[in-house]
């Protein structure tokens, strides 16, 4: 019973490993959906191609070719989000000795990685999610796509338009709280109010999104008073300005505290906060189709993967930064 070699481990009994000075590549994954590589008897398929067996990628001589040295080398090593630079979470899932399933994940912008052995040294399967690439105006709809794009290079938050901006605020306030509502009511001469945010037991939340040039900006305080004017005028206790903004003023801060003292409730949400909201937007399990594409076969195997990965690897819960989940409930 020999145990299952770790991605830390820096020997592999399954791999010969020879010291080769060529450099490794990123593997080009093109247009799949899922990069998808999976040794049978010592030749590495991809995934969409019938005959895949380029000479380079199949093993001579027990040398290690640039598929195991991706594998080896850049693959099983990676800590690291490729696409936004988080760490990732690992899970190992190893019923027995002989097999192992290791899942890992960035619950930041939804990438995750595969490498397994079933029955050892039989078949391995080493998978890796692809994003898309940007696309510069992309639909309404794309929160997700958005929401990763903007992860991978926070520089993109400053070229949203101030609608899309709105939208995508809306969407994240939606996504964060199940059981109340937001909607995107922001015209031209509205007064200031971009989003309507209705919570289950009715209070009514003006919020005001604002997006900045540059990432490192500061709210200002005349931001804050244009809100307050629309709360007064409206009669409505509770406000919100999101901001792309690295942060919020000091007197920007002071006058809310101001504001809150005389009744007028207004949460500051600044890039930071933002970032930890987006995540909602993101789709839970992304690897659960190449789990089923690949474990369909055992049906008991597959329940155990998606049960156990579930578990190690949840999905980032709602932030709640307006603090309902507690309080006045
Ligand atoms: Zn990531």
């Amino acid at each position: 019973m020999t145990k299952a070699p770790r991605a830390s481990s820096n020997s592999s009994p399954a791999l010969d490993r020879e010291k080769h000075s060529g450099k490794v590549r990123e593997l080009d994954v093109g247009t799949y959906d899922i990069a998808y590589l999976r040794r049978l008897e010592a030749h590495w398929v991809i995934e969409g191609e019938d005959e895949p067996h380029d000479p380079d990628l199949e093993r001579d001589d027990g040398h290690l070719t640039e598929f195991d040295r991706f594998v080896e080398e850049v693959h099983r090593t990676r800590t690291a989000c490729p696409y936004c630079n988080s760490k990732l979470r690992a899970a190992e899932y190893s019923p027995d000795g002989d097999e192992f399933y290791i899942l890992s994940a960035c619950l930041r912008c939804a990438y995750w990685q595969w490498f397994s052995a079933e029955e050892y040294e039989i078949q391995l399967i080493a998978a890796a999610s692809v994003l898309r690439r940007y696309e510069e105006r992309l639909p309404e709809e794309c929160h997700a796509e958005l929401v990763r794009q903007l992860n991978m290079t926070p520089g993109r938050w400053s070229e949203l338009s101030p609608k899309g901006l709105e939208q995508l605020v809306a969407a994240v306030f939606r996504a964060n709280y199940a059981n109340a509502e937001a909607l995107h009511v922001g015209r031209t001469g509205d007064g200031g109010v971009d989003v309507l945010f209705i919570e289950s037991g009715g209070n009514e939340w003006l919020i005001q999104a604002k997006r900045r040039e540059k990432v490192d900006a500061a709210e200002g305080v005349s931001t804050l008073r244009s809100l307050l004017g629309a709360m007064v005028l409206r009669q409505r206790k509770y406000g919100v300005i999101v901001s792309t903004a690295d942060h919020f003023t000091y007197y920007a801060q002071k006058e809310a505290k101001v504001a809150a003292a005389l009744g007028w409730r207004i949460e500051l949400i600044d890039r930071g906060i933002l970032n930890r909201m987006v995540g909602a937007l993101l789709p839970g399990q992304p690897w659960r189709k190449f789990l089923e594409n690949n474990f369909s076969s055992s049906p008991q195997l597959l329940v155990e993967l998606n049960n156990y990965f579930a578990t190690q690897l949840p999905v980032a819960e709602g932030y709640d930064p307006l603090g309902l989940r507690k309080s006045r409930r």
